[in-house]
């Protein structure tokens, strides 16, 4: 919808991808929201193009935190919400060579707290379970708890559950321009112009756009572009029941996600780009079908489809989430990266508590999340405290 017009609001976020809605859908349980998103449909960058996995043993400690802390929420959505379950029980399995063996035994650690269901298996065990492992690889460890997520499901769940809480979502409406007048935000996107006491800046690629904008300092979001494609799945592999396999060493070089009669797959790259429409590029794709092949007996050499989105991280890769402590009302919530589907639930809930001036809820502290880690106050040291800009 694209209406002209003033609205004026407590909160008005902006960017209608997963974590602007699911912002949206927390806030909205005690603030009223408007949502703005520029293109003219939801969901149409980076998070309609993920490889929708849900693991609690992906990503670094507060992305592992607030994974965990939504897995409930995903797994039974509040009544109503979703007819059908988001969830599907998906095994991990991260393999390495000899060289790289170390890699997995830093990651049993890290997630030996939050996953109940690992193991290492090596040699002759491994090969036999997917079968088109490469010999080199002869080091693995099962994730049983990672899980295939419906994103589109997870997205609408937000939207859905927002509008029902009275938040008003604007599509084809740009910000363009970000001021404070009296204490408050005046925004101007597309023809409309909102007043508001709080901007959550969900814009993913463009939430140092959006800063800037706003006459705040940008943290230093680099986008940066990663491919994937599908392929037909062999009909010898139609019935087997294959695990997500993931290259477990440092840096991550491919993967390999089992769909319904294709096999999902990525070179797992890293380009850094400006904010854009990203498209797949094919030395990228050729790149993923030679790592695929090399690591693998699957012999790719037909793509289905190809695609790409950005992932966009801060400079220490940690997500940012936090008002701005140098400008009011400005809530940062960007830099998720490559894992800002599985952890949207519990991102959004602190969202909503740092909005709302509450405590980090409980069981994101329990599980060990520092909110200081990933605020923007980290990128402000000897920054002045809180103005009017
Ligand atoms: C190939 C690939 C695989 C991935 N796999 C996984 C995975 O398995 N699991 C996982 O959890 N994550 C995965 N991710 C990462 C995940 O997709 C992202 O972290 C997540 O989608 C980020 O959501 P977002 O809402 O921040 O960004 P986006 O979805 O990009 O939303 C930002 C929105 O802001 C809007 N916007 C920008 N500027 C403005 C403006 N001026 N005015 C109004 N609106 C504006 C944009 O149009 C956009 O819709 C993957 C990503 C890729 C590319």
């Amino acid at each position: 919808m694209n209406t002209t017009g003033s609205i004026s609001t407590d909160v008005l976020v902006i960017g209608g991808g997963i974590a602007g809605a699911g912002a949206a859908y927390e806030l909205s349980a005690d603030l009223g929201v408007v949502l703005v998103e520029a293109e003219s449909t939801l969901a149409y960058h980076t998070t309609g193009r993920s490889a929708a996995l849900f693991a609690e043993s992906y990503g670094p400690q507060p992305i592992r935190a607030l994974t965990a802390a939504g897995r409930d929420f995903i797994m039974s959505p509040p009544e109503g919400l979703a007819d059908f379950p988001l969830l599907e029980p998906l095994p991990g399995l991260f393999v390495t060579d000899d060289d790289n063996a170390p890699c997995l035994d830093e990651l049993a650690e890290a997630i030996e707290d939050l996953v109940d269901d690992v193991r290492r298996v090596e040699g002759d065990e491994l090969a036999e379970i997917t079968g088109i492992l490469a010999p080199h690889l002869t080091h693995g460890l099962i994730d049983g708890s990672s899980l295939a997520l419906d994103v589109a499901g997870l997205h609408q769940v937000f939207v859905k559950g927002a509008r029902r809480r009275g938040t008003r979502i604007e599509t084809s409406a740009p910000v363009t321009s970000l001021r404070r007048e009296g204490g408050r935000w005046v925004v101007t996107a597309g023809d409309l112009t909102v007043d508001a006491e709080v901007v959550v800046n969900a814009a993913g690629a463009w939430g140092d756009r959006i800063a800037e904008m706003a006459g705040v300092t940008p943290v230093g979001l680099t986008p940066l572009r990663r491919t994937a494609f599908v392929v037909k799945r062999p009909p010898e592999l139609e019935d087997v029941a294959l695990p997500v396999i993931v290259d477990g060493g440092h840096p991550e070089t491919w993967y390999v996600k089992p769909e319904p009669g294709l096999l999902l797959c990525s070179p797992a790259d890293e380009t850094p780009s400006e904010p854009c429409d990203a498209r797949p590029e094919e030395i990228d794709v050729a790149l993923g079908i030679e790592r695929v092949n090399h690591n693998t007996t699957l012999g790719i050499r037909h793509v289905v489809r190809a695609w790409a989105g950005l992932r966009t991280f801060a400079p220490d890769r940690l997500p940012v989430v936090g008002f701005d402590p140098t400008t009011e009302g400005f809530m940062w919530l960007v830099g998720q990266g490559g894992y800002g589907i599985q952890s949207s639930p519990g991102m959004s809930r602190l969202c909503a508590a740092l909005v709302n001036h509450r405590e980090v809820p409980e069981d994101l502290a329990a599980l060990g999340l520092d909110a200081a880690a990933i605020s923007p106050a980290r990128f402000r040291r000897g920054a002045e405290a809180v103005s009017d800009p």
